[in-house]
């Protein structure tokens, strides 16, 4: 029994993504289109809508679905569950259904019309995250239509209000916590990058994200007439501080998982990057690697994923254009790697500031070091996510990493559930600085590629006799 169902399951593995006939669209592509033109832009979302068309086609294939509402008209979460035999404990896939708005008019099609161009599919959300939902529904679908045996329930979640708003999974967890637990979890975070050629170098899963807090630095002077200024004058007070802040750069910082990320792009890059993160790991002396350091962190992201950051992002100060205001504001965000305490950052701000008229503090008094787990490579979802993205791109590295923003995976990490960030798709350098911009768009071959690598990741660790 058990060799005969491991037959069945190499075969479906190995016939894992059908040819498309000629003259159609892949059924990933397809399903990404309908979901492109349910216009999701977040506020205020209308989450619902994609709820509504998922159950439909969820529903006959044999999914247990449940639509969540929130207090929200509209705004909904969909959780659908495809039974195993209970052997195992669940695997979740987590997409989220709102997007961000856009700038319709720098876009040369409609952001909301499911567009097929050159081999893409154009649209709000082809990469964050509609590409991923239309994956993983397909890679799920494909599961109860090709009758896999499973070991363990297969949950897909479609979330809402994870681009901004208060109704997101961790409003979720709070009250439907038990249909969303499960050993462990697949959402956004990671990159499979392809160079121009459409060759993918490597494929990084996101196991940790970093943590926003905010942070408000504020200054006091005499309040009077603009006609008789004063030394002790706020803005100026606040001036200096942010420029003393803007100054400032945080050191090098590397997680364990992006040692490991740096390690790949120091051999898959070519050179002089190679050399200046072969320099980053270490065995270089300060200046050269303090040298590495400027060059890869002109590539924002880079900057961002080697070190904690902060940004000012908003300013207040003043009503009138005779008076001296007594106190000027500005809000800084600050983004922190796992395990560094806030607090330490607000006193080395204050110190950096150096004035007694300038006060640094936490917008959340309370915030303190992330106590999140890092999710571990060593269990059975990562090892067949990373077998079967080495299956699909033939020659790529596969690495973890910490991801440089924040993500829905919280409400399962802080809970104990590992969760793995991959945007399933392999994307070129171009595509990316379209995501939250303009003429998003992913390659119809990527989409196909990334179904075959999630089914063939899914049936490895839920299928039965595995
Ligand atoms: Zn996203």
């Amino acid at each position: 029994m058990r060799q005969a169902l491991i037959a069945v399951i190499s075969a479906l593995v190995l016939r894992a993504v059908p040819a498309v006939a000629q003259g159609a669209v892949d059924p990933t592509a397809a399903l990404l289109q309908e979901i492109i033109r349910l216009d999701t832009s977040n506020p205020p979302g209308h989450e619902g809508l994609i709820d509504e068309l998922l159950a439909s086609k969820l529903k006959p294939l044999g999914f247990e679905v449940t639509i969540v509402p929130t207090p929200e008209a509209g705004k909904s979460h969909l959780i659908a569950r495809l039974k195993g035999d209970g052997s195992k404990r669940p695997v979740l896939l987590a997409a989220h259904a709102d997007v961000v708005g856009v700038e319709r008019d720098k876009w040369t099609v409609d952001p909301f019309g499911g567009v097929i161009k050159d081999g893409h599919v154009y649209g709000r959300g082809a990469i964050d995250f509609k590409g991923g939902m239309a994956v993983f529904a397909r890679a799920v679908m494909q599961l109860a239509e090709r009758k896999v045996p499973l070991s363990r329930d297969v949950i897909f979640v479609v979330e809402a209000d994870e681009e901004a708003a208060q109704y997101n999974t961790s409003w979720l967890a709070q009250s439907h916590w038990a249909e969303m637990d499960a050993e462990f979890a697949l959402n956004e975070g990671g990159w499979i990058i392809a160079d121009d050629a459409g060759k993918v170098r490597y494929v990084s899963v996101s196991t940790a994200d970093k943590s926003s807090v905010g942070i408000i630095v504020s200054a006091t002077g005499t309040s009077t007439h603009s006609s008789m200024p004063r030394p002790d004058n706020a803005i100026f007070a606040l001036s200096k501080a942010l420029a003393k802040i803007a100054g400032y750069e945080f050191p090098v910082q590397l997680t364990d998982a992006n040692r490991k990320f740096i390690a790949v792009l120091a051999r898959t890059s070519p050179q002089p990057l190679a050399g200046y993160y072969q320099a980053l790991l270490g065995g270089a002396d300060a200046a050269a690697r303090a040298a590495a350091d400027r060059e890869i962190s002109k590539d924002p992201l880079m900057h961002a994923i080697i070190r904690n950051t902060i940004a000012p992002v908003i300013i207040n100060g003043g009503f009138r254009s005779n008076v001296i205001p007594g106190s000027a504001e500005a809000t800084l965000n600050a983004r922190l790697l796992p395990a560094v305490d806030p607090k330490a950052v607000v006193a080395a701000l204050q110190k950096l500031v150096d004035d007694p008229a300038v006060t640094v503090r936490l917008s959340n008094p309370n915030a303190g070091p992330s106590r999140t787990p890092v999710s571990p490579e060593d269990n059975e979802l990562y090892r067949a996510l990373e077998k079967h993205a080495k299956a699909t791109f033939a020659g790529a590295e596969v690495t973890p990493y910490t991801f440089q923003a924040g993500t829905d995976a919280g409400a399962w990490r802080s809970r104990g559930v590992p969760v793995y960030g991959i945007y399933p798709y392999p994307i070129t350098a171009d595509e990316l600085t379209r995501m939250h911009g303009n003429d998003e768009k992913v390659s119809i071959d990527s989409l196909r590629k990334g179904t075959e690598m999630i089914f063939n990741t899914l049936v490895e660790v839920a299928g039965k006799g595995r």
